[in-house]
């Protein structure tokens, strides 16, 4: 068996053209959608993965400001940024991009982005109307997974998916995504040995770890559909994921390839959900305002 290749473009391409009918409707009501990116750190992944996002944003006409602190900046000063633009009229989405300062709370900075511009799922209490089933933002990541699945018209609903992976951002919000699409999940983390046992049961196995090869063939069923979270930068500057490709492909009927998978579709609906939250502000923010004189009440 050779697997097919499940590419994020054509999710991307889809999600785009939502982004672009959601920034014709801004521009009727005069607003410019804006997203800003909080970064304090120098590694050069995470810079590049942050000018990504700059890029798709700015090609969508969506406003992007990326707000550089430095590798060095303090708890005090990221707060403060991050109460700033969470006030700011103009800015409709904040991502704090990790890695972090050392010693920095990151538990605690995600909770000062006002969870209406919480356009990545990081404040607890979106994952925790996530949870709940009530509206919020999923983390982008964690989201492009199902739409992933569900662009390519995999089954949901009575299957069994194996995430292995426990994070925040991907695994514990992915649980609640495929819980509401009535998927039965398991989740995999660094304690669950041996890790086939709970991935050669599954259907669809996603690998959300950030270990290179850490997923191979023998860790699936014939006939599995693979999804590839990982980003991994090795020495020599390639990009990898965290599924062995070669004997993977042999065995799996679908797998997701890095790069071109997951990433491109995270960038894409980090864009979709700032025009969305603008829309929504926007929204508000006309209700709150009287007819004849525009004062705010
Ligand atoms: P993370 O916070 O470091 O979490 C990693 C998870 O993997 C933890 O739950 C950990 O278990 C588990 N784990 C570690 N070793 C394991 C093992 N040997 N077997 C099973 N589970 C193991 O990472 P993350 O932020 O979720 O990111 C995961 C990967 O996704 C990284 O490669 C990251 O770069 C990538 N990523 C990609 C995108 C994208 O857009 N494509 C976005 C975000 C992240 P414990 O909880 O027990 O420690």
């Amino acid at each position: 068996m050779t697997a097919r290749r499940l590419t994020g473009a054509p999710v991307a391409q889809r999600l785009r053209a939502e982004t672009e009918d959601n920034v014709t409707a801004l521009r009727h009501r005069g607003v410019v959608p804006g997203l800003a990116v909080v970064v304090a750190t120098d590694n050069e992944a995470t810079l590049w993965y942050v000018r990504s996002i700059a890029r798709a944003a700015d090609r969508a006409g969506v406003h992007c400001t990326v707000v550089d602190l430095g590798a060095d900046a303090g708890e005090d000063e990221l707060a403060s940024t991050l109460a700033l633009l969470s006030a700011d009229e103009d800015v409709h989405g904040i991502i704090l991009q990790t890695p972090l300062p050392p010693g920095v709370d990151g538990d605690g900075l995600v909770s000062r982005i006002s969870a209406a511009k919480d356009v990545d799922g990081a404040n607890p209490l979106s994952l925790g109307r996530l949870t709940v089933g009530q509206d919020a933002f999923a983390p982008a990541t964690a989201r492009a997974v199902v739409e992933i699945l569900e662009h390519y018209e995999v089954p949901l609903a009575g299957r069994h998916v194996s995430v292995v992976g426990r994070s925040a951002v991907v695994g514990k919000p992915l649980l609640q995504l495929l819980l509401q699409r009535d998927a039965t999940v398991t989740v995999c983390h660094s304690r669950s040995r041996p890790l086939e046992r709970y991935t050669s049961e599954a259907e669809i196995v996603v690998a959300a770890v950030g270990r290179p090869g850490l997923v191979t063939g023998e860790h699936v069923r014939s006939g599995a559909v693979v999804v590839d979270v990982g980003t991994n930068v090795l020495d020599d500057g390639d990009l990898v994921g965290d599924v062995e490709p070669v004997s993977t492909t042999e065995v799996a009927a679908a797998l997701t390839p890095v790069p071109g998978g997951v990433g491109t579709v995270t960038t894409a609906l980090l864009v979709l959900h700032t025009t969305q939250a603008a829309l929504r502000l926007s929204h508000e923010l006309a209700a709150t305002r009287t007819p004849a004189t525009g004062a705010v009440l």
